[in-house]
């Protein structure tokens, strides 16, 4: 476990709860329960994926692996997940898991990591056709929320739309811990290009009302809940700012050359720098888009 621990920064959050914020992906994490390991996504790189799986089973064998959104970074590594309990995915997430038809090819976008962040991954790495055959999604498929009852904790997964359609955070009251997924993005560029703003706030508003210490996001470090009106800030500047293009009446390509935040949202997250233009352009241009579509409503 020292060892493992070292190679994948785990962090200890409580006496049950455990993250990593300091590899390229999301923060993969694990909850240690009398009734054994809950794990919330997986790492994105396939050697820290077995890694990660075996430090959670160091400590007694997965009972549940809870996706919190569809994007590559959160769900890849449940390939090296196989067979460790039951994966539980909100149905709108499970309808588009790893979807061929992004605009982002997902499993070529998960490819394109290894040579530089993980060399050693070759040989674990399964076709693409052989993925596609047996995708590691969900057999625990639900919509609304769910709760888990698992040992002596409770784990309620709740729906909380706005990133992505099948977002969930998963709130343990016990720890007083909420893993938002990327709802929060906290101290680095947040990706909007998939999302539904409104109902993205109308999100952090539900966890804002939550009774936790911890907030574990989808990518950068731990936070409280305070980080809440941070993202909220940073979604409400966007939104402003390309409604305030198209007020002025810029083209979409006017509004995704002058409305940027490279400067002002902090870095892309561990090993996606290079990802900074893809983000600025297609924040703006996505935003862009629903904001000029006729019959654009709340909540569509
Ligand atoms: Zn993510």
């Amino acid at each position: 476990m020292a060892t493992l621990a070292t190679e994948l920064e785990l962090e200890q959050v409580t006496p049950n709860v455990w993250t990593t914020t300091k590899l390229r992906g999301c923060n993969p994490s694990f909850l240690l329960t009398s009734g054994g390991v809950v794990a919330i996504d997986t790492p994105q790189l396939p050697t820290k994926a077995v890694a990660m799986r075996r430090a959670a089973e160091s400590h007694g064998p997965i009972r549940y692996l809870i996706n919190t959104e569809n994007h590559v970074d959160h769900i890849f590594g449940n390939w090296w997940y196989r067979g460790a309990g039951e994966i539980v995915n909100h149905q709108a997430l499970w309808d588009i898991f790893m979807d061929p038809h992004a605009t982002l090819d997902p499993f070529a976008y998960a490819l394109e990591a290894i040579p530089t962040d993980d060399p050693d991954a070759a040989p674990l790495l399964p076709e693409r056709d052989a993925y596609y055959a047996d995708l590691p999604r969900g057999t625990v498929v639900f919509t609304g929320d769910l709760t888990l009852a698992v040992g002596d904790h409770v784990i309620h997964c709740l729906w909380t739309p706005g990133h992505t359609p099948g977002q969930l955070a998963v709130y343990v009251p016990e720890e007083r811990v909420v893993f938002t997924g990327d709802t929060i993005f906290s101290g680095c560029q947040t990706w909007l290009m998939t999302s539904n703003v409104d109902q993205w706030l109308e999100a952090l508003e539900q966890i804002r009302e939550l009774d936790v210490d911890y907030v574990v996001p989808g990518h950068g470090p731990v936070v409280s809940l305070d980080y809440v009106q941070t993202q909220r800030s940073v979604l409400l500047t966007w939104k402003a700012s390309v409604a305030d293009a198209v007020a002025k009446g810029w083209s979409r390509e006017e509004t995704i050359a002058h409305v940027r935040f490279d400067k002002e949202f902090g870095p892309v997250d561990v090993g996606q720098g290079y990802m900074m233009d893809h983000i600025q352009s297609n924040n703006a241009g996505s935003l862009w888009d629903k904001l000029t579509a006729t019959g654009y409503t709340k909540g569509r």
